[in-house]
Parts: structure tokens; C-alpha cells; sequence
């Protein structure tokens, strides 16, 4: 898009949030209690926020006493492909309800609501991945374009889009899905893999730089880890994971 008319739709999305917050007080899609500024009201966004001890490569939820090096338990000396993950919590209540809306077109607009609550709940994990020198590029993981077309947008684009704007930082959309895969629900964790080989590949390079690749569940990590490695294949120097929801893949 021509930069002037982003600035301009930008601007106007601005205002029309502005005058739907004054006009329209929210239901909040967890509790259905009214709320303003957010739909997601206080005490839903809060109990969402709460950060258990979770492992930083892979984002599993483990015991506070856990050893931590290299990894959890699960994931420690398993090639994953990226390098650490972040996530607003486990993938079941309400997280899951709302990544399951969030698969339809018409709640969509819930993705940016979902994408601000991350970013300030996870904004010291997120800015410790943030330096001087080191402005990550936001990019999400793309859908097939067949799949893309059937779903009528990408839920993972329009969270990466607000992950973005929240933490000030461009997105970028150097990925490409050129394999096309079956539903990989209830699909074991090799399978998976086996499946997602060369599904992803970058169209541009990414020399040194570091990725906040941005999708709404990891489960088994193997479509994230397909990403990750066209990511890194293409010059990224570190990739971060970034999720809503946290799902416990099967083996
Ligand atoms: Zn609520
Ligand atoms: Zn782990």
C-alpha cells in the first residue's frame, strides 16, 4: 500500500475506534460484562495477564523449582527451530475459546484486542528481546493462499499487525507457505514435522536480524519450527516465537 494512504487507513481506523469507545460501550467476549476502552474488560484482562513460571525456549507452563537451562524437560536437546518462545497462557478457557473465534473472518476483529493484551502482559519478555540496535521485525506465520482464500483472512496477520503497532515496530511479510498441508490437528509431533518440510520458504533476505514470528496457538511447534528455519535459512539471526495460546502437543 502506498505509505500516505497506511498513514491515512490508519488514522481513520484510530477514529473510528475512538468514536465506537464513546458511543458504544463493549461486551466483554469472556464474562459479557460491559466494558469501555477495551472489550476485554478489567478483571478478564488481569486474570489473562497472570504469568505462571513458564519454560523461555518453548513457553510450557513447568513447576517454579524447575531446572530451566537450555530448556524444560520437555523441549531441553530437541531441535525446535526457533530460538525462544512467548505466549499469553495456556491454550484452554478462555484463551481457547478466543482463538477458536478467531479462525472466523467475523472476529476478526477481536485479534487486536488479543494482540495488545500480549503485548502489555509479556512486555518485559518481548523487550528483553528489543535493543538498541535490535529493532525485531514483526512476521506472521502465512497461510497457504488456498486456505487463506477459504478462511477469507489470516488470524495470525492481523495479530502480528497489532503486536506491531503496539510495540512500535514494522511488520514484514517476507514468508511464504508453498506447500499445502491436511489439517494437522491430532497429528503427532514427528508427523508433523515430517508433513511441514520445506512448507515455508523467505522471499527476501533477513541478514542478522531478529523475528518475532507471530502465530495464535503453538501446539507441537512443528509449523512454527518450519517457519523458523525459512526464517533463518534466509539470514535471521534469532527467531522469538510469539502466541496467544499455549497447547500441549501430542508426542
Ligand atoms: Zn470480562
Ligand atoms: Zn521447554
Amino acid at each position: 500500500m502506498n505509505p500516505r494512504l497506511g498513514r491515512l487507513a490508519r488514522l481513520l481506523d484510530v477514529a473510528r475506534d475512538s468514536f465506537t469507545d464513546l458511543v458504544a460501550p463493549m461486551a466483554c467476549p469472556i464474562c459479557d460484562t460491559e466494558s469501555s476502552g477495551s472489550p476485554i474488560c478489567v478483571d478478564c484482562r488481569a486474570e489473562l495477564s497472570e504469568t505462571g513460571t513458564v519454560c523461555p525456549r518453548c513457553a510450557m507452563p513447568v513447576g517454579p523449582w524447575t531446572r530451566l537451562d537450555g530448556g524444560c524437560d520437555k523441549c531441553r536437546g530437541r531441535p525446535l527451530g526457533f530460538d525462544a518462545a512467548i505466549a499469553l497462557g495456556p491454550y484452554f478457557g478462555p484463551i481457547r475459546d478466543l482463538c477458536l473465534r478467531l479462525k472466523h473472518k467475523q472476529d476478526e476483529w477481536l485479534a487486536r484486542w488479543l494482540a495488545e493484551l500480549l503485548a502489555d502482559a509479556r512486555r518485559d519478555a518481548l523487550l528483553a528481546e528489543i535493543g538498541a540496535d535490535c529493532q525485531p521485525l514483526v512476521v506472521p506465520v502465512p497461510l497457504h493462499w488456498v486456505r487463506r482464500l477459504q478462511r477469507g483472512y489470516n488470524q495470525a496477520e492481523a495479530l502480528a499487525d497489532a503486536l506491531a503497532r503496539r510495540l512500535g515496530l514494522r511488520m514484514a511479510l517476507p514468508l511464504r507457505r508453498i506447500k499445502r498441508t491436511a489439517i494437522l490437528a491430532g497429528v503427532g509431533r514427528s508427523e508433523r514435522k515430517q508433513r511441514l518440510k520445506g512448507a515455508f520458504c523467505s522471499r527476501r533476505r533477513l541478514d542478522g536480524r531478529t523475528v518475532f514470528l507471530v502465530d495464535d496457538i503453538l501446539t507441537t511447534g512443528a509449523t512454527c519450527g518450519a517457519a523458523a528455519r525459512a526464517l533463518k535459512k534466509a539470514g535471521a539471526k534469532r527467531v522469538v516465537v510469539v502466541v496467544i495460546g499455549r497447547a500441549e502437543g501430542r508426542g
